[in-house]
């Protein structure tokens, strides 16, 4: 290994395949997969929930009681090893497991998370100093992790085990915080820290509020995308952290996820019917009628069909959807397949729409993976009217399988979808800029129209496909962040 390579110990709730319900999961199973492509020698670990089978992905016991020190008292952990990918992507993955705090059914949402992950980020630190791993850098990622700087800066501060490491706190989405009570700095070991007091946040006077430890306290603080990382600066992006971001925006970068190329690739993914490739883009029609089978729809070749994939949530716009639905079916001839779960009124929103209009919009409200690729690889349009989005893995998943997206203009998805412009010739897909359904009306409706000229529309979605999205060129970027985090850290 090349002597300047890195030591990296990458902090995630959730990594693909072991446990994912949006987007961090994706990222935590394939950014440190190109790091170490790249020589460093970077170690994941995530919890041992009680879902991921240790026989299923061949999670081998390698410290029986790790014992994790938690404000006065102490608590063992055990920990697992498995790994992904293969060659030099090969990483390992570390699993803590604590049948008390994650031997349960689901993720999140439970009343105790504060500990759940208080104990997860702990562990890691103490695993480090088991194995005799020094890390370089401790990358943290969304709120579930972004304690371990506040720890770093002050009950490790003098501990040499950590002398020279730096943190990195990645901000995957900024509408979840982790905002708790004061018993949880008793929990943290900080209570006699107190809570913090910022002249510019007066909310952050009386709780605790996770992700804001981490934009405090880290060497350096990332997000998902640059257009993203201009916009949370400010009030209405902000959720209420914008003057702390501003405080530290010479610490702020924007880097653009990847997506793993790899296992994303319609000329392989087992879970189309039909695999394609630029060269054979005639095959993708079959994906289409055995999709529009799958989900309940007339099978018409000709129809355009628009995708949906999505947490249901308020942030990813589909209020503005709902109200564009009745004049759009009754001027349009088009098809939707929906798939997604989340908020009840969403469902019931949707489920009223399938109703409505049964041979033109299939909703389907599960967390289905296969399906998911399907929709990619069968549809002909993708859309992500999102009212904000970090940076948005579905628009660039459904353009590497050939659906053209059609995206409000915000946060990562103005950084990968260019408008298509008739008179240029230039563009990916179709965007607006206002949160506004007018504005979204007619940018589908242009959608629509282009749909029909079969030549326009084959370029537009060669240009998706031929697009690279692979993380080769964003990992190099978080290697040079991790070295300036490195001299933040030395005081240089
Ligand atoms: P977010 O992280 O805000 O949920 P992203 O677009 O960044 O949004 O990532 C969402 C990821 O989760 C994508 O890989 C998408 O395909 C997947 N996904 C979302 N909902 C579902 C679902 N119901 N079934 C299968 N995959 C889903």
């Amino acid at each position: 290994m090349a002597t300047n390579s890195l030591k990296i110990m990458y902090l995630s709730a959730e990594v693909a395949p072991f446990a994912k319900t949006g987007g961090l999961a994706d990222v935590a199973g394939s950014l440190p997969k190109a790091l170490n492509a790249l020589g460093h020698d970077v170690r994941i670990v995530m919890p041992r929930y009680g879902r991921i089978s240790p026989e299923r992905f061949g999670l081998k016991e390698v410290i029986p009681e790790l014992k994790v020190p938690m404000g006065d008292k102490t608590e063992s952990a055990r920990i697992l090893q498995g790994e992904i990918g293969s060659g030099e992507e090969k990483t390992t993955v570390y699993f803590v497991d604590n049948a008390r705090l994650y031997d349960r059914d689901n993720i999140y949402m439970y009343p105790d998370d504060a500990e759940r992950f208080l104990f997860f980020s702990k562990a890691a630190l103490e695993l480090a100093r088991k194995l005799n791993w020094q890390p370089d850098i401790v990358h943290c990622n969304d709120w579930h992790t972004a304690m371990v700087p506040n720890w770093l800066k002050t009950i490790y501060k003098d501990d040499p085990f950590f002398a020279h490491t730096a943190t990195v706190y990645t901000i995957h989405n900024l509408a979840y915080q982790g905002v708790f009570g004061y018993r949880v700095l008793e929990i943290a070991g900080l209570a006699e820290y107190g809570f913090i007091a910022h002249p510019e946040t007066a909310s952050l006077n009386d709780v605790v509020d996770f992700m804001a430890r981490g934009i405090l306290f880290a060497d350096v603080i990332t997000t998902v995308s640059p257009r993203y990382a201009q916009e949370i600066l400010t009030p209405e992006y902000g959720e209420g952290l914008d003057g702390i971001l501003r405080d530290r925006k010479d610490r702020l970068f924007g880097i653009l996820n990847g997506i793993d190329v790899d296992t994303l690739n319609p000329a392989t993914d087992p879970n189309l019917p039909v695999n394609f490739d630029a060269d054979s883009l005639g095959r993708r029609v079959e994906n289409k009628l055995a999709l529009q089978k799958e989900v309940g729809l007339p099978q018409r070749p000709d129809v355009p069909l628009m995708g949906v994939i999505s947490r249901l949530a308020d942030q990813k716009g589909f209020d503005l959807l709902g109200q564009i639905m009745d004049p759009l079916f009754r001027f349009n001839d088009v098809q939707f397949v929906l798939l997604g779960t989340g908020e009840e009124r969403y469902h019931h929103m949707f489920q009223q729409m399938a109703q409505r209009y049964p041979d033109r919009f299939s909703a389907n409200f599960t967390f289905n993976a296969p399906l998911a690729q399907k929709i990619y690889g069968g549809s002909d349009m993708f859309l992500m009217p999102s009212r904000f989005e970090p940076c948005g893995l579905g628009q660039m998943i459904a353009m590497r399988y050939g659906s053209v997206p059609v995206v409000r203009e915000t946060g990562g998805l103005a950084d990968t979808v260019e408008n298509y412009d008739p008179t240029t010739g230039k563009g990916n897909g179709f965007t607006f800029r206002e949160y506004d359904s007018m504005a979204l009306y007619t940018t589908v409706v242009r959608a629509l129209e282009n749909y029909r000229y079969p030549k326009i529309w084959r370029k537009l979605m060669l240009r998706g496909m031929k697009k690279d999205f692979s993380w080769q060129k964003s990992a190099k970027e978080y290697v040079e962040v991790y070295r300036k985090a490195l001299r933040f850290r030395a005081g240089k």
